[in-house]
């Protein structure tokens, strides 16, 4: 038994990184996954692997949530679940954030997230869930990542809103905030096929030994387990609600 049997669920931006995993992981739990981005061979071939169905998807492309809930339904006649997960991320103190950058975050991250819970939440069966992909920037702040971290706080609102809004359905909406976690966002390096991405991992281990708590940088797989708590019935009386999934970065510093 797993333990998504029988349910169905869009996973944004799963072609690489947490939304890979989080993919991986709800397949292997039983669930007919749509996996989509904007990363078509990545994801194509992800989808093969694991035995799910790919869709482009643009999550700033309102079009695109149309098509993607439509091939939801025709490929396995149902909708449980969402994982808004595709996000980016620009380094820019705000003085210095050029304006057209900033709505590309916005675009992505935040319209993103409102269009698939908009897109998808008539489309869900009773009791369905949404798990919204904020940050550990959406709960405190971070020099040089503003843009960025207005979005997460905004992701947050729009988290706790249509919790309010879909609960009288038992549908329930949560939000995942991830500190430091090694993917392509955090480690480049995986994107380059001549870099040491392995090495790079290292680095950072050491990097944020000084910074976290537990000593290390997050891996994909420990946010995608997180996912699979708030998709499952393990979380049935739970909704509206940030979980922090940081190795310990928000809970202080020690002074010894
Ligand atoms: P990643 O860069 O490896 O993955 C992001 C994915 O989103 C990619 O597959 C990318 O193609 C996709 N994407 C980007 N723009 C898109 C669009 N317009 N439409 C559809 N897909 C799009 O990074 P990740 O760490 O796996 O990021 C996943 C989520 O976790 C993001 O929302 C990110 O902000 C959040 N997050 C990451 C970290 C971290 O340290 N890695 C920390 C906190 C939160």
């Amino acid at each position: 038994m797993g333990k998504l049997d029988g349910r169905v669920v869009i996973i944004t931006g799963a072609a690489r990184g947490q939304g890979e995993q989080e993919a991986r992981l709800f397949r292997a739990e039983g669930a007919a996954v749509v996996v989509a981005d904007v990363l078509d061979d990545q994801g194509e071939s992800l989808a093969k692997e694991i035995g799910a169905t790919y869709v482009h998807l643009d999550v700033g492309e309102e079009a695109d949530w149309q098509a993607a809930v439509t091939a939801a339904k025709e490929a396995y006649g149902r909708l449980d679940g969402l994982v808004n997960n595709a996000g980016i991320l620009r380094f820019n103190a705000l003085a210095d954030t050029p304006l057209d950058e900033f709505m590309q975050v916005v675009r992505v991250n935040q319209v993103g997230c409102f269009l698939g819970i908009k897109s998808v939440a008539p489309e869900l069966a009773d009791g369905g869930t949404i798990v919204n992909t904020a940050s550990y920037t959406g709960v405190t702040g971070m020099a040089a990542v503003g843009a960025y971290a207005a979005t997460k706080h905004a992701i947050l609102g729009l988290t706790r809103v249509a919790a309010l809004e879909l609960a009288h359905r038992g549908i329930r909406v949560n939000a995942m905030c991830p500190g430091a976690i090694d993917t392509a966002m955090s480690n480049p390096a995986q994107l380059d096929p001549n870099a040491d991405a392995a090495g790079m991992t290292d680095a950072l281990d050491a990097l944020y030994r000084k910074l976290v708590p537990l000593g290390r940088i997050g891996r994909p797989e420990e946010v995608a387990r997180l996912a699979l708590f708030l998709t499952c019935a393990d979380s049935s009386y739970i909704t509206g609600q940030p979980f922090v999934i940081d190795g310990g970065w928000l809970a202080g510093v020690s002074v010894v």
